[in-house]
């Protein structure tokens, strides 16, 4: 299939639903399915866990706009993490994950999967050499975001895909931040994609949810088999929202990345900040990579503010537009002080972040509110 992004993100999986002809798959709020005799399935639908139409329709769009053989919905990105790592890991196994991993998954390594024998061990994913280093005879696994949360960190996909693959191990991308119409990971040589779907692709804050993606068959039958028996699926009604979202995520990633830039702009010229943090700037150690391996640079910024902590705190504290939240990805722009919200769990960790740093979704909204809701903010 050579069709475009925004064709599949609109029409795979989501033929006319052949009984009525609605347009749009509908939502099928159903735990079990008639049988024509014992074991006579219609279509394949059993039982809502292991499979349902809605979810079958999201899981199939998934797969489409990310390239892989199989696509799969989750309750949540955190329950699609716990499945994967679960299907390709055992106890005794080793896995490497970022530095400055997202807080949900460094607690899901260190206080609930370590307790079932596996060992892992945070590395700067941006220095190929350390990476090398780290991996043991027992690494089943590489664990990548690019970019990072909060700090906008940049890893190369391809080039951890090899150093994974030379060892025996797998490639997992969680593509959260860029979203699959910024980039690909499968076509890069990840093994595994994962979505919080909760962020860009659900897109308007409204449904908490997660993927998982698989360029062969082989894994994403495995992956399946854990999906139903662990049980952490995706209801209809989150999965009829989330592929809603996932339509428009080409038109809101691009207005996502051009308010982005204008933001990126307005920070850089401001006396008050010390530095900003976004890939697309040429200084961004990571540029390069991300040029490389990205369409455009994406909707998060982070910046330091001269003054200090408090400062940064009260920042958050003065805009109207941004609204204090945690989360990102929505159509509305979002403002947070990492170190006291999102990563105050990795206080006193290797994954603590500056206090003086505030992070920032932005939003789609009309590009100029945005700039003189920042601009009163920082003065
Ligand atoms: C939010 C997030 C998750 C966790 O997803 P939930 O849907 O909140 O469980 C994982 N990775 C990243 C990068 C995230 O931003």
């Amino acid at each position: 299939m050579n069709e475009g992004f925004e064709t599949l993100a609109v029409h795979a999986g989501q033929e006319a639903d052949p009984y009525t002809g609605a347009v749009v798959p509908p939502i099928y709020a159903v735990s079990t399915y008639k049988q024509d005799g014992v074991g006579g399935l219609r279509a394949g639908y059993e039982y809502s866990r292991s499979a349902n139409p809605t979810r079958s329709a999201l899981e199939e769009a998934l797969a489409a706009v990310e390239g892989g053989a199989r696509g799969l919905a989750f309750a949540s990105g955190l329950a699609a993490e716990d499945t994967l790592i679960r299907t390709v890991c055992e106890p005794g196994d080793h896995v490497l994950i970022p530095d400055d991993a997202y807080g949900g998954t460094y607690r899901l390594f260190s206080k609930v999967l370590s307790r079932w024998g596996l060992s892992f061990d945070p590395v700067p994913l941006g220095d190929l050499d350390a990476v090398r280093a780290a991996v043991r005879p027992e690494t089943k696994a590489i664990w990548v975001e690019t970019p990072t949360n909060p700090l906008l960190g940049i890893a190369d996909i391809a080039a951890l895909a090899q150093i994974a693959h030379e060892s025996g191990a797998v490639l997992l991308v969680d593509n959260t931040f860029a979203s699959p119409y910024l980039q690909q990971p499968l076509a890069l040589g990840a093994d595994v994609v994962v979505h919080s779907t909760t962020k860009y692709v659900g897109g308007h804050s409204d449904v908490v949810g997660g993927a998982l993606i698989a360029r062969s068959a082989e894994v994403g039958e495995r992956l399946a088999f854990h999906q139903n028996a662990i049980g952490g699926v995706a209801g209809p009604f989150d999965a009829w929202l989330t592929l809603r979202g996932l339509k428009t995520l080409g038109v809101r990633m691009d207005r996502h990345c051009d308010n982005a830039e204008r933001v990126v702009d307005l920070l850089l010229s401001h006396r008050k900040v010390t530095e900003v943090l976004y890939p697309g700037l040429p200084g961004h150690p990571g540029h390069e990579i991300a040029a490389k391996q990205m369409r455009r640079f994406g909707g998060m910024v982070s910046f330091r503010v001269a003054a200090g902590e408090e400062e940064a705190v009260a920042i958050c504290g003065r805009t109207r537009l941004f609204t204090l939240g945690e989360s990102l990805g929505g159509v509305e722009s979002l403002i947070e002080h990492p170190g006291r919200m999102t990563h105050a769990s990795a206080a006193g960790s290797p994954l603590e972040v500056p206090g003086d740093l505030v992070r920032l979704s932005v939003g789609i909204e009309t590009v100029d509110d945005l700039l003189s809701d920042l601009t009163e903010a920082l003065s």
